[in-house]
């Protein structure tokens, strides 16, 4: 009632801002206090003596060192993110096992040659911005640099310009490889007068943006970008972090693997991991039983900017969230299982609220509201959160919502049909399918449930049926 007379029109399904919260509060009577989850985490933390922002502040200039940088590539489709990534990995001058196993760990890190000196390279091995913003949205800052990719044959293109704000939004440098300069049809200077339109302005044009022309498929020019994302980090970035501490850093991909169990690809960030570091990664915990690189080797440390296998946590955390080491066990599993408390809360309170809402239904019966519920299950975080993103950039008419009630990683259990019969929801299985029981438990409720292995399709069914969903227009 009282946002009624506010002015606005809630249902009880929306979401409010803060600002609208506050201004209800003090209608009532009550101060309100708007606490992020971060916020949240923050003083969980503390309560634990851990404060990483002060850690942060406190840390003694002697005791930082040199890191390499974190690097993403980015760019339209099919611009050759994909080869350009693979022809890094194959210059590798150090790791001299010409062909050996390279593992897809979700990161790599390279050795090469600049003025003289070893330098490493890190480079997150998911090609595209959806990643890189579902990090960013749960506070996970890992890169330092992007690369951008853009081909010559093709110019600068949509997800050109999206990539390119999303680096530009979190601050990070952009380094252009102009890449297929191998076709008849490349144009290699048409990209760099393009991309002036975006203030991105090539060194040779006067501007501060390093562009090397590449050909992925050929590996030409591929050592010029390596110079050119170093020259990048050592001429504005203070890549310096402190090797002698607990580690910390941010879990870029995990999944569940049959014969390991949870394993977690981290990337140090400060400090240094060893095997046997008790540690916490979001709700996930346990004791660092092995660690193995890029190459699918034994590692028993990794320094900062490094990217490790990490295999012993108890679950599977989530791509973004942050790790830490802690004094002992039990700290680690203490933290995790508050945070699960506090994430059981917050989805009880949304379970209880969807289910109390007959204005709701109401509304839905009326045709005023129509939504689609998904419960979307994943082999990896990464790609559960690239999905969800996507599908929520899906645009349809007001009148049609998606909501995405529950995601993970791993198979499709009884306990996500429960909740599809539940909120109606479909469930879509990327990469992964359903055990034994929740088949069965699927086929007596008539939840709909669909797989996957190429995420386009699973957006474009999703997106048909949104559509499908409209009210047919007289
Ligand atoms: P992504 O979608 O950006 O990851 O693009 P891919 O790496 O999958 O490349 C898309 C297509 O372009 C593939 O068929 C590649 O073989 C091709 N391609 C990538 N780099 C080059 C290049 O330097 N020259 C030529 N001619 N083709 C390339």
């Amino acid at each position: 009632t009282v946002l009624f007379h506010l002015g606005e029109m809630a249902t009880a399904t929306e979401s409010l801002d803060d600002s609208t919260f506050e201004v209800l509060g003090s209608e009532i009577g009550y101060k309100v206090e708007i606490v992020s989850p971060e916020d949240e985490d923050k003083e969980l933390l503390e309560s634990f003596g851990l404060n990483l922002e002060q850690e942060e502040l406190d840390e003694d200039d002697e005791n930082l060192e040199i890191r390499p940088p974190v690097v993403t590539v980015m760019g339209h489709v099919d611009h050759g993110k994909t080869r350009v990534l693979d022809a890094i990995r194959k210059t590798n001058v150090i790791d001299g096992e010409a062909g050996g196993i390279t593992q897809h760990i979700g990161a790599y890190q390279i050795w090469t040659e600049h003025e003289g000196n070893e330098r490493a390279i890190t480079f997150i091995d998911t090609p595209g911005h959806e990643a890189f913003t579902a990090m960013r949205a749960r506070g996970a800052d890992v890169t330092d640099i992007a690369i951008l990719v853009v081909a010559a044959d093709d110019g600068i293109m949509p997800q050109t310009v999206e990539a390119l704000n999303h680096a530009q939004a979190a601050g990070v440098p952009v380094v252009v490889a102009v890449n297929k300069v191998d076709k008849p049809d490349a144009n290699p200077a048409k990209v760099r007068s393009q991309l002036t339109e975006y203030g991105v302005v090539a060194e040779e044009y006067g501007g501060d943006v390093m562009f090397v022309d590449v050909s992925a498929l050929r590996g030409d020019g591929i050592d010029n970008l390596l110079e050119a994302v170093l020259l990048t980090a050592d001429a504005g970035l203070d890549l310096v972090a402190n090797p002698n501490k607990e580690a910390r850093g941010v879990a870029i991909e995990a999944k569940l693997d049959k014969g390991r169990g949870s394993v977690a690809t981290v990337l140090v960030q400060g400090g240094t991991l060893r095997v046997g570091d008790p540690i916490v990664a979001g709700t996930a915990y346990g004791r660092v039983r092995a660690m193995i690189d890029e190459n699918g080797d034994r590692v028993e440390e990794a320094a900062p900017s490094r990217p490790v296998q990490v295999q012993g946590l108890n679950s599977v955390p989530r791509a973004g969230d942050l790790f830490l080491v802690t004094e002992d066990d039990r700290m680690a599993r203490q933290i995790a299982e508050k945070r699960e408390a506090v994430e059981r809360n917050a989805q009880l309170a949304k379970a209880r609220k969807r289910m109390s809402l007959e204005d709701f239904t109401k509304a839905l019966e009326e045709g005023k509201v129509e939504s689609l519920n998904l419960i979307i299950k994943g082999d990896v975080s990464g790609a559960v959160e690239a999905l969800e993103e996507s599908l929520l950039k899906i645009e349809v008419d007001d009148s049609v919502q998606l909501r995405i009630i529950h995601r993970g990683v791993g198979a499709i259990t009884e306990s996500d049909i429960n909740l599809a019969t539940i909120d109606n929801a479909i469930v879509i299985g990327f990469n992964v399918r359903p055990d034994t029981k929740a088949r069965e438990a699927a086929q007596r409720e008539g939840v709909d449930t669909r797989f996957y292995n190429v995420i386009y399709n699973a957006i474009d069914d999703v997106e048909s049926s949104l559509k499908g969903m409209l009210k047919p227009e007289f």
